[in-house]
């Protein structure tokens, strides 16, 4: 067996994550004082393992993304730990800094936008490459990228073309190219397929999946559609409004839900609610204002369980049976 197959079945963990907390300050006035923050990201804590696909789900705006800019330090956390292999990745700074960025990368949402349009398919994919300084000789850079370019299914014949010639699902192929051409260890995928067609969808995910397996990858899959969640995911981590509400892996946490808000979320998705008992939860109201954050469970305005208690104590999360956490009040004792 591998190093790498080992280390998969040892469950090695790759990404550790404790109590992170990003607060993005809002200015106002001619001396642009401090006059209040944005509560992005609270106290959130998990681990990622080799080869396992670790996925973030909750509506829009519950700091998911938040969370996988902090990981990967494109915006610096206001507090917590982040450790890479087990090594602090938070207080590295110039060239070990870069060292070990390379072994995180990036798929973006919108393959388009992230594209530069004035650079060729093999340009792009090269740019970190090219960046790190890690070919020796041209003819290394283009056997590498022609590697590359055919490990995601790209025709080496559009090498030298532009991003505005391809199809989506092609975009979003060269995204993964470029994110992969450092052979990383962990990749954090950013709604990779929500831009993209259903069929389009499948292939991408099939891809991701393959190469997974074939590069012992780890990823953080950061999603609002909770069917592509139940497909790639092995472990499941629920947030609102920058909290931590449920982690669990992929089969507890759709067999066994036990957060009122995933309960919600779950019971909005037919094809998944068909599969569970008809408990139907429905979510009322809209999610308040991260600037302003609801006192207590911050779910608490829109749960159907909420009682005084819910108005005024933070539920911590609690290991409610091995392995699966919740943060509610109904589960403290
Ligand atoms: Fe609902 Fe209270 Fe649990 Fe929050 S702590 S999810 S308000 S029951």
């Amino acid at each position: 067996m591998s190093r790498m197959a080992q280390a998969i079945e040892d469950r090695e963990v790759v990404l550790e994550v404790n109590n992170l907390v990003k607060h993005f300050p809002i200015r106002g006035g001619l001396l642009k004082r401090e006059t209040g923050k944005v509560h992005a990201v609270e106290d959130v804590s998990f681990v990622v393992h080799r080869g396992e696909t670790f996925a973030i789900v909750g509506e829009s705006g519950c700091g998911k993304s938040t969370t996988g800019k902090c990981v990967l330090r494109l915006i610096e956390p206001t507090a917590g730990e982040v450790k890479l292999n087990g090594n602090d990745f938070l207080s590295l700074t110039g060239d070990a800094l870069t060292r070990e960025r390379r072994k995180m990368t990036l798929v973006f949402q919108d393959p388009y936008s992230s594209l530069n349009p004035r650079m060729t398919v093999a340009d792009i994919i090269a740019e970190p490459a090219d960046i790190a300084g890690i070919f020796a000789t041209r003819e290394e850079r283009d056997a590498h990228i022609e590697k590359v370019m055919e490990s995601v299914g790209l025709d080496l014949a559009f090498k030298n073309r532009y991003p505005h010639e391809f199809s989506g699902g092609q975009r979003q192929r060269i995204g993964i190219a470029r994110a992969i051409v450092l052979e990383p260890e962990l990749v954090v995928c950013d709604e990779p397929v929500s831009a993209l067609d259903v069929s389009v969808q499948a292939k991408v995910i099939n891809l991701l999946q393959r190469l997974q397996r074939e590069m012992g990858l780890a990823y953080i899959f950061i999603s609002h559609d909770l069917s592509v969640v139940k497909h790639i995911s092995d472990t499941v981590m629920v947030m609102y409004l920058g909290h931590q509400m449920e982690l669990a892996s992929k089969e507890e946490l759709f067999d066994n839900p036990l957060h009122p808000y995933t309960k919600a979320l779950l019971d909005v998705i037919p094809r998944i609610r068909s599969e569970r008992i008809q408990d139907k939860h429905v979510l009322q109201g809209d999610v308040p204002s991260p600037t302003h954050p609801p006192v207590g469970c911050v779910f608490h305005t829109r749960c159907p369980f909420a009682t005084d208690r819910c108005a005024s104590e933070v539920p911590a999360s609690h290991e409610v049976k091995p392995g699966h956490f919740c943060a509610c009040h109904l589960y403290d004792e």
